[in-house]
């Protein structure tokens, strides 16, 4: 079997990528959770409607993976199709500007930030996009990723051509917060579940990628494959992440002064999360086991995961990353250090503070 190119690199893909092509829908929203590829199938299921292979029943057809139009989709060059992703998400997706999709050229060196945002008019351009007539004459494919990055000026505008897709028009949505969509944006499309992947094909397919330790970088990540081989790639391993929170109940932000700091208040979270499982005997989720003591305090230990939450609200914001850590580093030496005081205290102020 060929399978499409993003559907085959990511093996767990396959099932919802069946799922998809029966989806009659002119518009199909991929929703679940980040860091499993909902891009890739997405892309996949945009090849799919796109593909010219004869297949027995066109509607569900699969990417062919060789016909002219699979070929212009890897390319990035398919005159039917247009994605609309964040100057900011381009290059780890791999979907740098081909000149196809429309924009114009990204601005490069010395300019602000690339944008985290899809902008109102590369979303005009969609609309105006799929008022043309299809090229190769199958269809139209726009594909939005991910939608939660639309404001709602550039929501409203495509929530237009949603109510009233011009014929050959279909569109595919990718979100990781459904909830931040608009309703009326979620209730024009077919929703599609791309969950977390069965643990053997993911772990299989981290050590495929030369990722050491993998069963313990995807723990590290909430199961989600590419999140564990984009850590692993700005080099946190198992090794790393087994010692974290020893290292930070040492109060050593030295190791750590290379995290993203984004990544780091992330990292302190599951384990806050984490301290709170094993103090109720529970076994930790992120975490090895050998990794986490009991017997921190909890009432600090849920301040500081407030501190935390309050500081993941922001994390996009240019930090001193220095400072940064520094500081992160010292709020966790404080919440870990060993208490003798009583798991009651702590559900009594957890529950005062609410
Ligand atoms: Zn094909």
């Amino acid at each position: 079997m060929v399978a499409a190119d993003a559907a085959g690199a990511l093996p767990w893909l396959e099932e919802p990528l069946r799922r998809g092509v029966s989806i009659r829908s002119h518009a199909v929203l991929v929703h679940g959770p980040d860091g499993v590829g909902q891009f890739e199938l997405a892309l996949a299921l945009a090849q799919a409607w796109l593909c010219e292979a004869e297949a027995e029943d066109p509607a569900a057809r699969r990417p062919c993976g060789a016909c002219p139009s699979c070929r212009l989709v890897r390319a990035h060059s398919h005159p039917d199709l247009l994605v609309l992703v964040p100057e900011a998400l381009r290059e780890a997706l791999g979907w740098e500007a081909a000149g196809t999709d429309g924009d114009e050229p990204v601005e490069k060196a010395g300019k602000a930030k690339p944008s985290r945002d899809i902008k109102v008019e590369a979303v005009r351009q969609a609309v105006a996009f799929v008022q043309t007539t299809a090229a190769r004459g199958r269809a139209k494919a726009v594909l939005v990723h991910p939608a939660e990055r639309m404001n709602p000026i550039a929501a409203n505008t495509l929530l237009k051509t949603l109510e009233e897709p011009p014929g050959a028009a279909r569109f595919l949505l990718s979100c990781a917060a459904p909830e931040a969509l608009l309703p009326t944006i979620r209730s024009r499309c077919q929703s599609l579940l791309l969950g977390v992947p069965p643990h053997g094909l993911a772990v299989a397919w981290l050590a495929a990628q030369g990722v050491a330790e993998p069963a313990v970088l995807l723990a590290a990540c909430g199961g989600q494959p590419l999140q564990a081989r984009q850590w692993w790639e700005e080099g946190i391993d198992a090794q790393a992440w087994r010692q974290l929170p020893a290292l930070l109940a040492r109060g050593e932000a030295g190791p750590l002064a290379a995290w993203p700091v984004p990544r780091l208040v992330e990292a302190m979270q599951k384990l806050c999360h984490d301290v709170f499982s094993v103090s109720a005997g529970a076994a930790p989720r992120y975490f090895p086991e050998a990794s986490v003591k009991g017997g921190a305090d909890l009432v600090r230990v849920a301040d500081w995961s407030r501190e935390l939450s309050r500081l993941a609200r922001h994390a996009e914001h240019p930090w001193s990353a220095g400072l940064m850590v520094e500081a992160l580093v010292e709020s966790a030496r404080n919440a870990l250090a060993r208490s003798r005081r009583g798991v009651r205290a702590a559900v009594n102020s957890l529950h005062s503070a609410r």
